[in-house]
């Protein structure tokens, strides 16, 4: 076994070095790189690539890649892991989605091409783009806001063949959540948060690293670190990664293939009130949730458009989360059983 060499790192078999990736200059002059962490094994294997806080304030990513990073005897390591744990610390450092700098969130296609002479955020995103030519696997941890339901996404049709579709599947299934694939809904509202096809999770499938999205719950805190965790180290225990058994999610599962949907939105102002919890499996035309004025009226009741759940009440997407709405509020993503 050779050194892995990232970067400026460079990482003797059966160690774990730690290190920046970047190095973009704010106005006082502070320097600012994504952490990561390169644990690389004694015999050879996959290299998984895996990404926290690509959105800031998704904080539960880089929870769940200390807690995995933590759990792991890298002198029984098969491959090597590369563990981006704040992809984006511009937004990490200001609580935020996207970048405060130039409004670039990390899950808009930065990378292929990438731009080391673009906006700051795309300056940023290149300097990760050495871990994305030497990974044979992805995962990009994320998280929604509660209440939520985990689920792992997949993008078969970005995937560049059918090798990389299946090993899709496999790293799916070991996660042990729900199963999405993300495709353009019939509606634009996919186009909220960025085409689908520019995920970075999609656009790694499209050049050979074939890569999920695991959209956890609990997105500002560490609370939903072991899910993560478990899907994590699933996920390299079916790549042949680690030899340890395979651990049970703590978290309910809905069997079958789901699709995205896209998003659920309100016609009438006030607060939201859930009738069922998200991951809750319904039939097409079922109310999950109701709006009253601030009146007390009752004034809407929203239904799923499909048979299919929704896996989070998202409230207000780029603020502070509340179910107090505006109309025409993003309420929920909403999943359709195929
Ligand atoms: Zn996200």
């Amino acid at each position: 076994m050779e050194e892995f060499i990232l970067g400026g790192l460079s990482v003797a078999p059966g160690t774990i070095a730690k290190g920046t990736l970047g190095n973009v200059r704010l106005a006082a002059g502070t320097k600012v790189g994504s952490p990561v962490v390169v644990a690389h094994g004694t015999e050879p294997g996959p290299v998984l690539l895996a990404t926290g806080a690509v959105h800031g304030n998704e904080v539960v990513g880089t929870a769940a890649l200390l807690a995995t990073l933590k759990h792991i005897d890298v002198t029984r390591l098969r491959g090597t892991l590369i563990a981006i744990t704040v992809a984006n610390p511009l937004a990490f450092e200001n609580a935020t989605y996207a970048s405060p700098y130039d409004q670039l969130h990390m899950a808009m296609p930065l990378l292929w091409p990438s731009m080391p002479d673009g906006m700051i955020t795309q300056r940023l995103a290149a300097s990760h783009k050495v871990a994305f030519d030497q990974a044979t696997h992805y995962l990009d941890l994320h998280g929604n806001a509660d209440p939520s339901f985990p689920i792992v996404m997949l993008y078969p049709d970005q995937a560049a063949d059918d090798t990389i579709r299946a090993e899709q599947r496999r790293m799916a299934d070991a996660t042990g959540l729900t199963q999405v694939i993300m495709r353009e809904p019939p509606d634009s509202s996919g186009s909220l948060v960025g085409s689908i096809a520019g995920q970075p999770a999609a656009t790694a499938s499209a050049h050979n690293v074939a890569g999920l999205m695991l959209e956890l719950v609990s997105r500002q805190s560490t609370s939903a670190a072991e899910l993560g965790r478990v899907a994590v180290m699933n996920v390299m225990r079916v790549l042949g990664m680690l030899d340890t058994e395979a651990e049970a999610q703590p978290t309910p599962k809905l069997d079958g293939e789901f699709e995205y949907r896209g998003g659920v939105v309100n016609n009438n102002a006030g607060l939201f009130w859930p009738k069922h919890s998200p991951g809750t499996l319904v039939e097409a035309g079922t109310v999950i949730g109701e709006i009253t004025d601030v009146w007390g009226e009752r004034v809407e009741q929203v239904t799923i458009p499909a048979t299919g759940f929704v896996w989070g009440y998202l409230g207000t997407l780029y603020g502070d989360v509340t179910m107090a709405l505006p109309e025409g509020s993003l309420i929920g993503f909403s999943a359709a059983a195929m």
